[in-house]
């Protein structure tokens, strides 16, 4: 499997388990890993140097809006075709 480390090295998922174990462990986290198990492949990817601020924002954004109760669907067909919920969602774009 080819994996697109690019796009994978903005994700906020690894950085913000990066940012967490750093403050749980207290440890310097520069690094992370993706396991494709059934690939047995491992893909590191870096943390970027703007990380935590990044991370910080999205987060506080995301927390806006769930205390805002903006639950505003946003479709997409790239979304959509694979969320679980496109069956019974009136918004659901094919
Ligand atoms: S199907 Fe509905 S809930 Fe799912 S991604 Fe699309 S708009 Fe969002």
């Amino acid at each position: 499997m080819k994996v697109n480390t690019e796009r994978l090295g903005g994700d906020i998922q690894l950085a913000i388990y990066r940012i967490g174990a750093a403050e749980a462990w207290d440890l310097e986290v520069d690094n992370g890993s993706y396991y494709y198990v059934l690939d047995g492949e491992k893909v590191n990817i870096e943390a970027g140097p703007d990380e935590a601020e990044r991370i910080d924002r999205t987060v506080r954004k995301v927390g806006d809006g769930i205390l805002s109760q903006d639950f505003e669907p946003r479709p997409s067909p790239g979304v959509c075709s694979w969320c679980d919920y496109r069956l019974v969602c009136p918004a659901a774009e094919a």
